[in-house]
């Protein structure tokens, strides 16, 4: 059976189990955090700055409550201006057991750094075929899918130029690709369009946060090219309140999308994007309220078995559809 790279090796790919696929411990702008290293990231108990270290403590806290909820597997997709750091997510993993499928890419909407805006796709993509293939920031932890983003500035020139990059690393190495999108600018559409053009097979595809709408026609147009849709930002009411969230989840479920979708909350530990008291008006104005690596387990799947989804449905998203997409 097929391996599957995670932080602290590579596993057999049955060995995934339960698997949240969209999770982040660590939210942190790096060049920021370079240069400013006081400057600090906030979440959860308001008022709060997060001091140094205790970064870690969280993440530890929150990859703890998830093993506890019978969480086995997260995909981590935090790349490049995300902050990632293996070696955190290593020593993470390693303090809690939580297993954590690690990725490469970049995270952008539109500015791209001198480096690669000078750059054409295949030199980037070089990039990121060297975490696939040999490791990750001088390890030996190897990057097992590709990360890449488009929202509000749509697909312009220099997130084509990404996700084309993404493409042609997918089709060298085999990696899957995590792209998000934003449905609300009708990001996802033109997302598949550039990877298929560049031979990308669709099962190979997932459109992060296209669980933001609940736009039957948007998501169905997407899955009917045969790519994967994650309904990962559960918690996040500010994009789309929860229960709209559970009714598009119900319909796709009642419609036999079971094996095409990801159900994830997209949280993060911690974050340094929004000052203290930002977060603490998103969590306790609600926009953020439950958005947490427990809510999936303590929220969204007692409902929706309570509501009648089968055992056969809850293992297919959660445990057969991670291993589908990160193994092809
Ligand atoms: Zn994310």
């Amino acid at each position: 059976m097929a391996q599957v790279s995670t932080v602290t090796g590579m596993v057999e790919a049955e060995e995934l189990g339960t698997t949240l696929i969209h999770e982040h411990l660590r939210n942190q702008d790096e060049a920021v955090h370079n240069q400013w290293p006081q400057a600090g990231a906030a979440k959860e108990e308001p008022p709060h700055e997060v001091a140094a270290g205790e970064d870690y403590d969280i993440a530890v806290r929150e990859a703890k409550a998830a093993v506890d909820l019978g969480i086995k597997t997260i995909g981590e997709p935090t790349a490049m201006f995300l902050g990632r750091d293996v070696n955190f997510m290593k020593r993470v993993s390693e303090e809690t057991g939580l297993q954590v499928v690690p990725c490469t890419g970049i995270y952008t909407y539109d500015h791209l750094p001198q480096f690669f805006a000078n750059r054409d796709p295949d030199q980037i993509a070089e990039l990121f075929v060297a975490d696939i293939e040999q490791g990750i920031q001088g390890t030996d932890i190897k990057a097992a899918f590709i990360k890449c983003a488009a929202d509000e500035p749509g697909v312009n020139e220099n997130i084509e130029k990404i996700h084309r990059a993404a493409a042609r690393a997918s089709v060298r190495t085999g990696a899957p690709i995590m792209a998000h999108s934003r449905p609300a600018s009708n990001t996802g559409p033109r997302q598949v369009e550039i990877f298929l053009e560049e031979g990308v097979e669709p099962g190979k595809i997932q459109i992060a946060h296209t669980g933001d709408s609940d736009d039957l026609d948007y998501i169905e147009g997407l899955l009917e090219k045969g790519v994967w849709i994650g309904l990962d930002r559960y918690g996040l009411d500010l994009f789309l309140p929860y229960d709209k969230r559970q009714a598009t989840t119900k319909a796709l479920l009642e419609r036999g999308y079971a094996d095409r979708v990801f159900i994830s909350a997209d949280s993060v530990a911690t974050t340094d994007w929004f000052p203290p008291n930002i977060i603490d008006g998103l969590i306790a104005g609600g926009a953020a309220h439950d958005w947490t690596i427990r809510i999936v387990h303590e929220r969204v799947l007692p409902e929706l078995r309570e509501w009648g989804m089968t055992e056969e449905q809850e293992r297919t998203i959660m445990v057969e559809n991670p291993v589908s997409w990160l193994t092809g």
